[in-house]
């Protein structure tokens, strides 16, 4: 089982990419088919097999020797060992569906977010309506309203957080769509959990900040791709950042 999720994660890998790469530009999703950036060439069905394919072209177009990114079989390998980690960590349960559209939208918003400094808004739409029909489906009606209360907190906090760091800074600190994302990770964390998320994804890109401006590039940090990581990990490993939060106030 574990390897046909894999598999699955390749090709909605694959998916991603397109949508990922496209959509940003308001291109087509579904035309042209897959072509070579440089020269056009139309992708033969057999160099277009996730991963297999570049390897399999030494990471060359077939026509014009143009490099082929190695962020798409990146992505579709990112993909396929996250939802296989979904998998093997939660069988077939509600957490798993949840898990998966947690997956997917780590890869959405690296690509879009890392490329564009964007998070599109239909991806998080379309997040925000899986996680809600999987919620009413596994745990009822009540407990999703609650669930929604959550993600109405963490975007509230997160909001404020981003207006003390305007006023800070002077610039703009957090763009909508991570705060938008944080709702999400509000509604599939819950409360404590979900500021431990904000806390964890400001860890994670301390290192990157701080390389940036050494590096003094003037450029934007993206802060989506730190945020949806957090979100994954937290959601992963939620009991036990629970308890390590029970115990840290228990003690203080
Ligand atoms: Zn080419």
């Amino acid at each position: 089982m574990g390897v046909l999720i894999f598999i699955i994660g390749l090709i909605l890998g694959s998916f991603y990419n397109v949508v990922g790469l496209r959509l940003p530009n308001k291109n087509s999703i579904i035309k042209p088919g897959s072509h070579c950036l440089k020269c056009n060439h139309k992708l033969a069905w057999w160099e277009n097999i996730p991963v297999i394919s570049y390897i399999f072209l030494k990471g060359r177009c077939k026509s014009c020797k143009e490099k082929i990114s190695f962020m798409y079989p990146g992505m579709e390998l990112l993909t396929a060992l996250l939802f296989t980690i979904s998998y093997k960590l939660f069988g077939f349960s509600y957490e798993f569906y949840i898990s998966l559209v947690l997956a997917s939208l780590v890869v959405l918003i690296f690509i879009t977010d890392s490329k564009y400094m964007i998070i599109l808004d239909e991806v998080l739409i379309a997040g925000g309506v899986l996680i809600t029909v999987i919620e009413i489906i596994y745990q009822g009606i009540d407990k999703t309203l609650i669930s929604l209360g959550y993600g109405l907190v963490i975007f509230i906090f997160v909001y404020v957080l981003m207006l003390i760091g305007n006023f800070l800074f002077k610039k703009e600190s957090l763009g909508g769509g991570d705060i938008k994302l944080s709702f999400l990770a509000g509604m599939v964390l819950g409360v404590p959990v979900g500021l431990f998320y904000v806390m964890f994804a400001s860890f994670l890109a301390f290192p990157y900040a701080v390389y940036i401006s050494i590096k003094n590039e003037d450029g934007m940090l993206p802060f989506g791709p730190f945020l949806v990581t957090s979100l994954f990990i937290c959601f992963c490993n939620s009991n036990m950042i629970l308890e390590f939060l029970q115990a840290l106030f228990k003690v203080t």
